[in-house]
């Protein structure tokens, strides 16, 4: 079976089904400590286009399973204030899903205030969307971070607890870290396990990540030149030019 494909995706969720894993928020605490359970926290990070987040959300919906969705307050991808936008994260946590920061601390220029910002971003989000943020991860983490050093006033997907204690599987640069995650999850051979997906990498059919940026680049170009075509009578935009 193709990696990186929608279909690859939906057996991946059909393993952990079928190996008899228990799907978890951040804050089942219980769960996660409870000592025979097999449980997956499922989590994704959206760093580009919150389009793909959503196509994600409909095929675990297919399955009822949840899990937390990462969006930026300060990306130069998407705009979470933007209509279109906040329609898709209301849907996704409209379907049982929970909401989490995915925190840039390179949008900030004095570092000893991070936990100044990040409880900014808390209020924002939870103003914004009415739903309570419990959990933060960090987009490309700094070392300390990673090595779990660094207090912040809210759980993060770097905490020990969900990285060190149970097993930590990603996608990250396209990459299935520790071997192919089907066979991971068949092998039975963790009990508790985060997987980090991100949206972005995923597709109807498996390509390069250079092809992914590729596309992204092509498909924000046209939407560039229609929204200037909106606010402008004199750039007008023609679908074959795109
Ligand atoms: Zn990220």
């Amino acid at each position: 079976m193709e990696i990186f494909t929608y279909d690859y995706y939906e057996e991946l969720l059909k393993a952990f089904k079928n190996n008899g894993y228990e799907f978890a928020f951040f804050d089942n605490l219980d769960l996660i400590n409870k000592k025979d359970a097999k449980v997956v926290i499922l989590r994704h990070d959206v760093d580009f286009d919150i389009q793909k987040a959503k196509i994600m959300c409909d095929i675990e919906k297919k399955h009822n399973i949840f899990s937390t969705y990462f969006f930026m307050l300060n990306s130069k991808f998407y705009n979470i204030h933007n209509l279109e936008n906040y329609k898709i994260i209301k849907k996704i946590i409209s379907l049982d899903n929970k909401l989490g920061i995915h925190f840039d601390e390179t949008s900030y220029e004095d570092k000893n205030k991070l936990n100044k910002f990040i409880l900014n971003e808390i209020h924002f989000f939870e103003t914004l969307f009415k739903q309570k943020i419990q959990v933060l991860s960090f987009h490309r983490p700094i070392e300390e971070i990673l090595l779990d050093k660094i207090q912040i006033p809210i759980a993060h997907t770097y905490q020990k607890l969900y990285s060190k204690d149970i097993k930590y599987l990603s996608d990250s640069k396209k990459e299935m870290c520790g071997g192919d995650f089907l066979d991971i999850i068949n092998s039975k051979k963790y009990k508790k396990i985060q997987l980090l997906i991100h949206p972005f990498w995923w597709n109807k059919t498996n390509r390069s990540a250079s092809l992914d940026y590729e596309d992204f680049i092509k498909r924000k170009n046209t939407e560039l030149k229609k929204e200037i075509s909106n606010n402008s009578d004199i750039y007008v935009f023609q679908e074959n030019n795109g």
